[in-house]
């Protein structure tokens, strides 16, 4: 028992996890973060990328920004700035009419501040990991969460079937540790067995998700013809936002590099027909080739890009709040905790929200 004293297992490092990782670590637990992908920041995750001629790009492929409306979140990023983790990013941002062809307007100065992670949108949670009483494993996936009653302990086993130890609490922050969703993406059961915490697998089944492709390209030239370096696009099928990457603080600018997102529409029109698995290599060429068109079909100057490149969110939001009132799911005799942004609000800020409050509910524990 005294070898997994406080001992708590964060499943993800996405924001929800990452932050509450790092306020459990400060409460003095020991925190162990497994994340089954390469690096940190889930849904915030910075891409690198080579081209053919070997340059290195970096681009936002998730979320471009968040906004901040809540005490207990404008603590942490006030302290995340003071560090140097998170910058304003004091751009105004417009929208273009895909059927007059003009800019509608650019937002006024100063109505909310966009922050952005720098020198990336996962730089927080990368830190967030490395702090003091985190560990973090990358590239480790839980495949399963098994409950000991006897011990009263959780064991947690790789996708691999390795063993990956004992904690006295798990915090999961992701919805599909027991949703179907996980067996439509992956083949296999969930981690979590649905008949052990029934109530939450109620809530956690069937939450509607909403996907989104991201095409990242680089132009050798900046696009003067953009008045403006983040816009909404509106009246258009298949582009819904597009901004310019390079242009956040902390960034190379050594060319300009630019993230489109696609319609939840064109998004699930893609999905329809090539299905929920990972997508082949001529799918995310396609997709490529038409979000660049549609922004070439704005009449704007935009001159060939030396990159291109889509990605698939295939959650890209939720689209609905589980726990509005709690903040995250809690199985109080278990110590098991679920959150992230689907609990509270579909952004970076419900995320965080979420992961305080599975922080505060594990930590009321010793
Ligand atoms: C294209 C796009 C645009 C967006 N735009 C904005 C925006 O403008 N503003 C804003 O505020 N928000 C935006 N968002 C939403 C925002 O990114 C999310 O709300 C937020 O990042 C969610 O954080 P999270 O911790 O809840 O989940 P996630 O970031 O999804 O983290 C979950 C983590 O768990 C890991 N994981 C899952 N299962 C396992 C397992 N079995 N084992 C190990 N690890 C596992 C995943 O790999 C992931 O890293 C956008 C998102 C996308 C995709």
């Amino acid at each position: 028992m005294n070898s997994v004293a406080n001992k708590v297992a964060v499943v993800g490092s996405g924001i929800s996890g990452a932050v509450c990782a790092s306020i459990l670590a400060r409460n003095g637990v020991s925190v162990t973060i497994f994340e089954s992908a390469r690096g940190p920041g889930g849904r915030m995750s910075q891409r690198r990328e080579v081209t053919e001629d070997g340059r290195e790009l970096v681009f936002d492929h998730g979320a471009p920004y968040f906004t901040v409306s809540k005490a207990e979140v404008w603590d942490l990023v006030r302290e995340w700035e003071s560090r140097g983790l998170v910058a304003e990013w004091d751009e105004n941002f417009g929208a273009f009419d895909c059927i007059s062809h003009k800019f509608l307007g650019i937002q006024q100065e100063g109505l909310t501040k966009n922050y952005v992670g720098v020198p990336g949108m996962n730089a927080i949670c990368r830190a967030l990991c490395q702090e003091t009483g985190v560990e973090s494993k990358f590239g480790v996936g839980v495949g399963r969460l098994e409950w000991l009653e006897d011990e009263n302990l959780w064991s947690l086993m790789g996708l691999d079937g390795k063993n990956l130890g004992q904690f006295q609490g798990v915090v999961a922050s992701d919805k599909n540790i027991v949703s179907p969703r996980f067996t439509n993406v992956t083949g296999r059961a969930p981690p979590l067995d649905m008949n052990l915490v029934p109530g939450m697998a109620v809530k956690l089944q069937d939450i509607p998700v909403i996907p989104c492709f991201a095409l990242m390209i680089a132009f050798a030239e900046p696009l003067f013809a953009i008045p403006t370096k983040g816009f909404r696009v509106v009246n258009s099928k298949v582009l819904s936002w597009a901004c310019c990457d390079s242009s956040k603080p902390g960034r190379s600018a050594t060319c300009e590099r630019w993230v489109l997102h696609s319609t939840v529409e064109y998004a699930n029109g893609i999905i329809a027909q090539t299905g929920l698995l990972k997508p082949s290599e001529a799918t995310l060429k396609k997709v490529a080739e038409e979000l660049f068109h549609e922004l070439q079909c704005t009449g704007l100057d935009i001159s060939q890009p030396f990159f291109k490149r889509a990605h698939r969110w295939g959650s890209a939001f939720p689209a609905t709040s589980i726990a509005r009132e709690e903040k995250c799911l809690w199985e109080k005799n278990k110590r098991l905790a679920i959150c992230g942004d689907f609990c509270v609000s579909p952004n970076i800020e419900g995320a965080i929200v979420s992961g305080i409050a599975a922080a505060s509910k594990l930590s009321s524990c010793w």
